[in-house]
C-alpha cells in the first residue's frame, strides 16, 4: 500500500502533519495535513484546530507537529483552520491530560476536549471572539475596601505560614476539626503566595481552590471577593451558563484570574501560572467523577502539584483513608487545628437515642422533639439530616403484597407526594401514584419508611408555628434556588432545616445549635467496605454544622442527637468522642488485614447487556484473556443493583499490590478487550469507589 512519507525540513517545506486529539472513543490521535504560507504559518502544539471527521467538522487539539505519517496519501485530509486567536494550551496542561488519559485508560481526546468549554469546541467562533474582546478590555478597578483580615490563632498562623513558605512539591494535610477556621488558613496562605509573586513578576501567580459542591462556591466566593478586592476571581463549575463558563475559563487560561474557585472539573482547567492548589473537604466523594473519564479530582490535583513542583493543601476534619495513610507514613506533611476558631465555640455534644426505647412518631423520637422545641423557644436553629429524598422510599399494599418496584430497575419507585408521583431515582421513570393497589384494587396502599418530604410534613404538624425549610435535590432543581435557600437559613429566616447530605457539608451556619440525625443505620451494615468510612465522615460533618458561633443561649454546648437502633455500634462511640484518629486507625488496620485499599490497587471492569448472562459471559472471557503475575482477577459478579433501565450490569474486580504492575496489566488488557470486539457495552474504572 502506498503510504505518504513526507520527509521534510519544517522551515523549507510548505506542508506538515498535525497530530490531533479528537473527542472519540478511538484510542489514538489523528493526522491531518497542513499547508503553510505567509497567512497560514506553522501551528503550535496546544492550539485548537478545525478538522474534517467523517462527514462532520470538529475541533481538536494539536498534540504534535510531525514530519511523517502512516496515513495513506489519498486518505490524508487537510486541516481546515487553526484557532490562532487563542493562545495555545500549555505543555503542562497537555501533560496533565496525557497523564489522566494514561492513568485512567482513556483516549487522550476524551480527556482534553470534554474538559474545554463547549463554545471553544464550536465550529463557529462568534462566542470565542466576543469573549476574547471582552477579556481584552481593561477591567474597572475594584475600589471596595478590603474586609478586615481575621487575626489568626496560633495554630492557624502556623498552618498558613508553613503552607506559604513551602517551596516545590509539598503535599500537606490540613487536619482541622469542623469550625476550626480552615478557610482563613487557605485565604491567608493564598494571599501570601499571590503577594510574593506580585513584585515585578511578568506572570502573576494563580491559586486554585477546590470545593466539593457547587452550593459551597457562592459562600467561598463572597469571602474571597471581599478579602481580595481588585483581584480577578474566576469560578468553574457545572452550573455556569456556557457564556459564563467560557469567560471564566478564559480568565484562567489567559492568566488574568488569580484565584480560581471550582468544583472537581476545575482540576482540568488551563492555568498557566498555577502556584498553589487547595482541596477543601478532600475526603468528599464528589471529587470522584462517576461517568466518562472517571477521575478523582483530588488525586489529579496531587499529580498536578507534583508536576508543577508547587505546594498542595488537602483540608478536612475527616480525611480520606488514602490521605490519612500518606500523612501517617510521612509522605504528606500534617498540620493540625485541634480547636474551633471562634472564641468559646466548642464541638457539640453527641448523644445517641435508642429508638427501641424511645419509639419515633413521624420519624422523630420524643427526646429529639423536645430538643427542637427548646431551640424554637430560644430562637435557635435546628437541622435534621436524613439522606433520603422524596416522601417515602416505597409504597406497598398490605392486602396482596404489591410493592412499588420499578419495572425497569432492581429498585423501588419512590413516592413524591407533592407531585403525586412515583419516581425511580435510578432510571428516572415517573408514574402517577395509583389511588388503589394496581394488583388487587385495595384502596388502602401505604407509604413505607420516610424521606425528607415526609419528615417536613411531620414537622409542620408538630410545630405549626415554626418556619421549616427542606433542602434536597428536589427542592433546589431550579438554577439559583439552592443558593437562595441557603441564604434564607443564613439570614435567620428558618427555624428548622431538613435536608440530605446537601446540608451536611461545609456551610457555616451561625445560629444552629441542634443537629438531629434520623436514620443512619442502613449504612452500618452495607456490603460496601467504604460505607462506614463515609458514614463516619458524614456524621462528623453534619455534627460540625452545630455550635459554630459560641454557645447556645443557656450557655450549654450545642447538641447532636443521633436516632439509632444500634446504640452499641463502635462507629457511634467514635463519633461521640469526636475521635477521628482512633477510628481511622482501626479502619486502616482492618483494611490492611483484609487487603483493601489503600493497601491494594484496584480497577473495575463493568459490563452491561439486556441479559445478565451475556454480561457475565463477557466478563468471564475478559477474566481469562490476559494473565500477569501479581494481578488478582476476581470472579465476575452481578452488580448489587443489577438492573437499571432494563439493562443488566455485572462487574469484574482486578487487584494488585503494585500500582505500576496494575497499570501495565490494564494497558495490555484493554488492548485485548478492544480486540474482543464484543457487542457488550463495557467500561473500565481505575481506583473505583463504589464496588
Ligand atoms: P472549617 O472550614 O474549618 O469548618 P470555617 O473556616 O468555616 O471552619 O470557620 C469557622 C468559623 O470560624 C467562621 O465563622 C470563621 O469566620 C471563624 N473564624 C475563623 N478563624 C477565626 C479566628 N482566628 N478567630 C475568630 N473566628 C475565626
Ligand atoms: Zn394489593
Ligand atoms: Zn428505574
Amino acid at each position: 500500500m502506498l503510504r505518504a512519507l513526507l520527509r521534510f525540513d519544517i522551515n523549507s517545506v510548505k506542508q506538515c502533519i498535525l497530530r490531533v486529539a479528537l473527542d472519540t472513543p478511538l484510542d489514538f490521535c489523528f493526522d491531518y495535513l497542513w499547508q503553510m504560507d505567509a497567512v497560514h504559518p506553522l501551528p503550535l502544539a496546544g492550539q485548537l484546530v478545525v478538522v474534517p471527521f467523517g462527514r462532520r467538522e470538529v475541533v481538536g487539539v494539536v498534540t504534535a507537529i510531525a514530519a511523517t505519517t502512516e496515513v495513506a496519501a489519498d486518505k490524508l485530509k487537510l486541516a481546515l483552520a487553526v484557532r490562532r486567536e487563542l493562545p495555545p494550551l500549555g505543555a503542562a496542561w497537555q501533560a496533565l491530560c496525557g497523564f489522566a488519559a494514561d492513568y485512567y485508560q482513556r483516549p487522550l481526546g476524551e480527556v482534553m476536549l470534554p474538559g474545554l468549554p463547549k463554545n471553544l469546541r464550536a465550529i463557529k467562533t462568534t462566542a470565542l471572539d466576543k469573549a476574547l474582546v471582552r477579556a481584552a478590555r481593561p477591567r474597572p478597578a475594584h475600589d471596595a475596601t478590603p474586609a478586615t483580615v481575621q487575626a489568626l490563632n496560633p495554630s492557624q498562623r502556623h498552618a498558613a505560614t508553613t503552607i506559604a513558605a513551602a517551596r516545590g512539591f509539598v503535599p500537606t494535610l490540613l487536619y482541622g476539626v469542623t469550625g476550626s477556621g480552615k478557610t482563613e488558613v487557605y485565604l491567608q496562605a493564598a494571599a501570601a503566595i499571590l503577594n510574593a509573586s506580585e513584585d515585578g513578576d511578568a506572570t502573576p501567580a494563580q491559586v486554585l481552590i477546590m470545593v466539593p459542591e457547587i452550593n459551597l462556591t457562592p459562600q467561598l466566593e463572597a469571602s474571597v471577593r471581599s478579602r481580595f478586592p481588585g483581584v480577578a476571581v474566576a469560578t468553574l463549575h457545572s452550573s455556569l451558563a456556557e457564556g459564563e463558563r467560557l469567560a471564566h475559563w478564559l480568565a484562567g487560561h489567559l492568566g488574568q484570574a488569580r484565584i480560581i474557585l471550582g468544583t472537581r472539573l476545575a482540576i482540568l482547567a488551563s492555568l498557566p501560572n498555577l502556584k498553589l492548589i487547595i482541596v477543601d473537604e478532600e475526603h468528599d466523594p464528589s471529587y470522584k467523577q462517576q461517568e466518562g473519564l472517571r477521575y478523582s479530582a483530588r488525586d489529579l490535583a496531587v499529580w498536578r502539584a507534583h508536576q508543577l513542583a508547587i505546594p498542595i493543601v488537602l483540608g478536612s476534619a475527616t480525611p480520606s483513608l488514602e490521605t490519612w495513610h500518606h500523612a501517617q507514613s510521612g509522605r504528606y506533611r500534617r498540620l493540625e487545628l485541634r480547636e474551633r476558631a471562634v472564641k468559646d465555640a466548642v464541638l457539640p455534644k453527641v448523644l445517641l437515642i435508642d429508638t427501641a426505647r424511645d419509639k419515633p412518631v413521624e420519624g422523630l423520637t420524643a427526646m429529639l422533639i423536645a430538643a427542637i422545641r427548646q431551640r424554637l423557644a430560644r430562637g435557635e436553629q435546628s437541622l435534621l439530616f436524613l439522606n433520603r429524598r422524596g416522601y417515602a422510599p416505597v409504597v406497598a399494599c398490605d392486602a396482596c403484597g404489591w410493592i412499588s418496584n420499578c419495572p425497569r430497575c432492581t429498585a423501588f419507585m419512590v413516592l413524591h407526594k407533592l407531585d403525586r408521583q412515583l419516581r425511580c431515582h435510578h432510571c428516572g421513570l415517573e408514574q402517577r401514584t395509583p389511588r388503589n393497589c394496581p394488583t388487587c384494587g385495595n384502596v388502602d396502599i401505604q407509604p413505607l419508611g420516610r424521606g425528607t418530604q415526609r419528615v417536613e410534613e411531620g414537622l409542620q404538624a408538630l410545630f405549626p408555628q415554626a418556619r421549616i425549610l427542606r433542602i434536597d435535590a428536589d427542592s433546589t432543581r431550579r438554577k439559583g434556588s439552592a443558593q437562595a435557600a441557603f441564604e434564607q437559613v443564613h439570614s435567620g429566616a428558618v427555624d428548622i432545616l431538613v435536608g440530605t447530605q446537601m446540608v451536611a457539608k461545609g456551610h457555616d451556619f451561625r445560629n444552629l445549635t441542634l443537629v438531629g440525625v434520623l436514620n443512619p443505620d442502613t449504612a452500618l451494615f452495607s456490603h460496601d467496605y467504604r460505607a462506614s468510612e463515609r458514614l463516619f465522615a458524614q456524621l462528623m460533618q453534619v455534627a460540625g454544622r452545630a455550635g459554630r458561633q459560641a454557645r447556645s443561649a443557656e450557655g450549654s454546648a450545642s447538641e447532636v442527637l443521633i436516632q439509632t437502633q444500634y446504640p452499641q455500634h463502635p462507629l457511634f462511640a467514635a463519633v461521640m468522642a469526636h475521635d477521628y484518629d482512633a477510628f481511622a486507625g482501626s479502619l486502616l488496620e482492618e483494611r490492611r488485614q483484609a487487603g483493601l485499599p489503600p493497601f491494594i490497587f484496584q480497577a473495575l471492569l463493568r459490563a452491561e447487556a439486556r441479559e445478565l448472562s451475556v454480561a457475565l459471559a463477557f466478563l468471564q472471557q475478559a477474566a481469562t484473556c490476559v494473565v500477569q503475575d501479581g494481578i488478582i482477577i476476581n470472579d465476575p459478579i452481578p452488580m448489587s443493583m443489577t438492573r437499571v433501565a432494563n439493562v443488566d450490569r455485572a462487574q469484574l474486580l482486578v487487584e494488585s499490590v503494585s500500582r505500576p504492575g496494575l497499570q501495565q496489566f490494564l494497558k495490555t488488557w484493554l488492548a485485548a478487550l478492544r480486540a474482543m470486539n464484543s457487542r457488550v457495552r463495557w467500561s473500565l474504572e481505575v481506583d473505583p469507589v463504589d464496588i
